[in-house]
């Protein structure tokens, strides 16, 4: 009846375990662990705070604006971001337009109506194009990095903590 047990056990250990710790899937560097008292688990590094639901294997950070949630499949966890992975490419779209249409505008005006090459000002037309091309891409770039690639934003912020705490 034991070696049953212990096998059935053995069988099931992809499976989540309360008293146990598991890497943290955002900053790939702490551990998490259950918090004494609570239902809630939180991160030894960025001190992000978790729920788990065992039965579903999925880990859920609740101190985040941004749904974020991940599967364990048994070694580490998968991020459950299907959806937004399929509205990636609809970010990346609009990404392009966002950056490309202001730019593309002001690269026509001055297409149309060019610069007299003699005016002293005539360096500001480029110079105003890259402007608005870096403007809306570092815009574009900061959305990206807070709603998609957000593990970035979070390890440095936890980076910096760290750091501000020694
Ligand atoms: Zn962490």
């Amino acid at each position: 009846m034991q070696i049953i047990i212990t096998m059935a056990h053995n069988h099931s250990s992809p499976s989540l375990h309360e008293q146990e710790e598991y890497p943290c899937p955002v900053c790939h560097y702490g551990k998490i662990t259950n918090m004494t008292m609570m239902e809630t688990f939180s991160c030894s590094f960025c001190q992000h705070i978790f729920t788990i639901n065992f039965e579903r294997k999925l880990l859920k950070m609740i101190d985040s604006q941004i749904p974020l949630s991940w599967l364990w499949n048994g070694r580490r966890w998968q991020s459950d971001h299907q959806t937004q992975n399929n509205l990636g490419l609809a970010y990346i779209l609009f990404g392009l337009l966002f950056i490309g249409l202001p730019t593309g505008i002001i690269a026509l005006g001055t297409f149309i109506f060019p610069p007299l090459p003699e005016s002293p000002f005539a360096w500001f037309t480029p110079f105003w194009i890259i402007c608005t091309f870096i403007a809306h891409l570092f815009c574009f770039l900061f959305v990206v990095i807070e709603y998609y690639q957000w593990p970035l934003g979070i390890y440095l912020n936890a980076l910096k903590r760290k750091v501000i705490s020694t």
